[in-house]
Order: structure tokens, then sequence, then C-alpha cells
């Protein structure tokens, strides 16, 4: 994995083998909570929802959910642990 620090402060980390994901840290935030986007995948549609109080002060301004091959994905934590579910990822499912 390649990292990389931006000038904004966050860093950009890559695959040296699967360059299509890219990851981008928050300054001063762990490693798992990098935000990963694969550039690869056919994405049909996006949702984009403002994230909470206590996200905007880790840095996180909204999420993202997307709609790959019929399956949604959110990019905030609560997706990642929650067993591919979050509040987002049901939301954007009521407007399917
Ligand atoms: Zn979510």
């Amino acid at each position: 994995m390649i990292s990389k620090l931006l000038s904004d402060g966050t860093t950009q980390h890559t695959f040296v083998d699967d360059a299509k994901w890219i990851g981008i840290q928050q300054p001063n935030q762990p490693m798992f909570k990098t935000k990963w986007t694969n550039l690869d995948m056919p994405v049909s549609r996006t949702w984009e929802f403002e994230a909470s109080d206590r996200s905007k002060k880790a840095g996180f301004m909204k999420w993202v959910v997307t709609m790959v091959n019929n399956k949604l994905i959110c990019d905030c934590g609560g997706y990642r642990y929650g067993g591919g579910q979050c509040k987002h990822t049901k939301l954007a499912h009521t407007e399917l």
C-alpha cells in the first residue's frame, strides 16, 4: 500500500496491486476510520446523508450510500460494523 500525505492534511492510501481501491484518511484519525472507495465498481445510484453532530466532530460531514450491483453500500462506520446495514442504507432502500 502506498500512503501519501495530501496538502489538505488527509492521507491518501492506494493499494499497489489493486489500485482501484482508494482510501482517504482524515488528519489525526486512526486507520480504521479511513473511507474506502472502489473506483472500479459499477455505481448506478448514490444518496448523500448529513452526518450526525458526533460524526461531524470527527471530521465526517456526510455519508454516501451507493448502489453497487443492486446492493446498497454505505461508507459510514455503522455500516462496516453493522453487518452490511445501517440507518442510511435503510433510508435509501425506502426510496427504491
Ligand atoms: Zn451509513
